[in-house]
């Protein structure tokens, strides 16, 4: 299905959103007929179909992407820079449909997507900025015996595969540097939020972008998609975001033909709340690290690590926060919290919590889900986690907030250390210096020092350990879709 796009206030899913497959500028069903629903999370009802790429369409979007690589790659930075820039600003001309599709699709509040698309548009700014920058060094060897030149070229048909918890932000953060760096792009959103990956499709076309430089192709078969892509000569790289689990199957996969990997996977982030920390700073900034889009952020604060002898005062102060916010349809007004995203994210936060209680933890507010037919969970504090409760060592995505209590910063720096993740982590603490001093002890990619919100498209976002390789946003992540190109020369 083909349409135009309205701008508005409501989000007209028959006539404003397209649902098939974008491949080479062409709107097109799925070659084998498929198509998957897609939910509400706020009522589990299906809001509308969008076609399902089989293998015939991932060979097409490939060949689209690799035939439109060199013509994209001779574009002059400033041609692509300013394609880009339109892109930005359409993105904010639409933001209201764009954060609409985000709430009906992922759950968020409608205040929440609009923060969102701000952030999604500003890495077409910021690489629309880039793109005319960085294009290689020049220098004399040192021993004088030649000259070194090195360009930064495309590294060619980039394989983009996003998660379903920034359907936006997820998508521009890859094709915005992608687009800057020369390269052309297939990409492959989740299939809980495709509609909002298709609608930016639609905007990148009125941007200017040329045929075959953005392809998007939703898919009920994902695993399909990467083996189809990653076995193919013509793809060069793979940026995936998601979790840690398929990341590694992802890694394994492109080890075969040594394809370029980015990939920003899971975390499992410690808050920590020193003994001097100011406490109006440590609940707020508690707030924001860990109900940004319902808990269900790669860095949100996983687990909350806090002086003794400033618990109570938190733990209160957290709970008496949480318990405040209103939780509901994202799309209604007056709703602090949406729903979680699907039945197995609910699920798995259920159980973390309920095994929690069974082992002794406390519940301050909240601990369980409301009555369906959407996805809800209480905003939950818990208190005196036995250390050995999953709850501390998974990746929750959901509002709960486990608080466990230490004594030294030593053991703290320990505990926060003590996970195969190293996404994010937070302090909050009024001696900044000593503040500092912890976070330089954390094993994290992404640090927030008495605040809460660290996204930001200038700033280099990734993870060390296995939440991923590689970084997102800054010049560093334009570095992750070129290569260097040496040459020696002599005149
Ligand atoms: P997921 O790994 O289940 O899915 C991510 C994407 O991969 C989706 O498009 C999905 O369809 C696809 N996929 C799933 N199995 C696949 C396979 N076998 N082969 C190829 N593709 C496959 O993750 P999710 O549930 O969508 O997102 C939540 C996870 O993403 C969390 O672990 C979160 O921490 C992580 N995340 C990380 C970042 C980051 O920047 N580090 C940002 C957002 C989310």
């Amino acid at each position: 299905m083909t349409s135009q796009f309205t701008a508005g206030l409501t989000v007209d899913l028959a006539t404003s959103v397209p649902t098939d497959l974008y491949i080479n500028g062409q709107w097109v069903p799925a070659a084998d007929g498929g198509t998957f629903s897609v939910i509400n999370p706020a009522n589990n009802q299906a809001l509308t179909s969008v076609a399902s790429a089989c293998e015939q369409d991932v060979l097409s979007a490939i060949a689209a992407a690799h035939d439109a690589g060199h013509s994209w790659a001779s574009f002059s930075p400033r041609a692509r820079a300013e394609i880009l820039r339109k892109a930005f600003e359409l993105m904010i001309e639409y933001k209201d449909v764009i954060a609409r599709l985000i709430s009906l699709e992922e759950g968020k509040t409608h205040a929440e997507a609009l923060g969102e698309v701000g952030y999604a548009a500003e890495f077409f700014r910021w690489y629309a900025e880039e793109a005319c920058r960085d294009q290689g060094t020049f220098m004399r060897a040192p021993s004088g015996a030649n000259n070194i030149l090195v360009k930064n070229q495309p590294v060619g048909v980039c394989l983009l595969i996003t998660p379903w918890n920034f359907p936006a932000a997820m998508g521009t953060r890859k094709i915005a540097p992608a687009l800057a760096a020369g390269c052309t792009t297939i990409l492959k959103p989740a299939s809980e939020t495709p509609l909002t990956a298709l609608y930016l499709a639609q905007l990148l076309e009125q941007a200017g972008v040329p045929a075959g430089v953005v392809n998007v192709i939703p898919s009920k078969r994902s695993s399909m998609v990467s083996e189809v892509s990653l076995s193919d000569s013509r793809v060069r790289k793979i940026s995936f975001t998601g979790s840690t689990e398929v990341g590694r199957l992802l890694l394994a996969k492109a080890s075969e033909r040594v394809v370029n990997c980015s990939m920003e996977l899971g975390g499992n982030a410690p808050f920590i709340v020193l003994e001097d920390a100011d406490m109006a700073v440590a609940v707020d900034s508690a707030m924001v690290a860990k109900m940004r889009n319902a808990g269900e952020s790669c860095i949100g604060a996983n687990r909350f690590y806090v002086h003794h002898s400033r618990a109570e005062e938190f733990s209160s102060g957290l709970a008496q926060a949480m318990k405040a916010l209103v939780l509901g349809d994202g799309m209604k007004e007056g709703v602090d919290v949406g729903p979680l995203v699907n039945a197995s994210t609910i699920n798995k936060v259920e159980q973390l919590v309920d095994q929690a209680i069974e082992l002794g933890a406390k519940v301050l507010t909240g601990g369980s889900r409301i009555a369906g037919p959407g996805f809800f969970y209480q905003p939950t504090v818990l208190v005196d986690i036995p250390k050995h409760a999953d709850i501390l060592r998974e990746e929750i995505f959901g509002p709960v907030a486990p608080i466990v209590t230490f004594t030294s910063q030593d053991e703290v720096i320990e505990a926060a250390n003590d996970t195969v993740f190293g996404l994010a982590a937070y302090v909050i603490g009024a001696n900044v210096g000593n503040a500092l001093a912890v976070a330089e002890k954390l094993e994290a990619g992404v640090l927030g020092v008495n605040r809460g919100f660290i996204s930001d498209p200038a700033a280099p976002f990734g993870g060390v350990k296995q939440s991923g390789i590689g970084r997102e946003g800054s010049q560093d992540g334009l570095h992750e879709f070129t290569e260097k190109k040496y040459i020696a020369i002599d005149w």
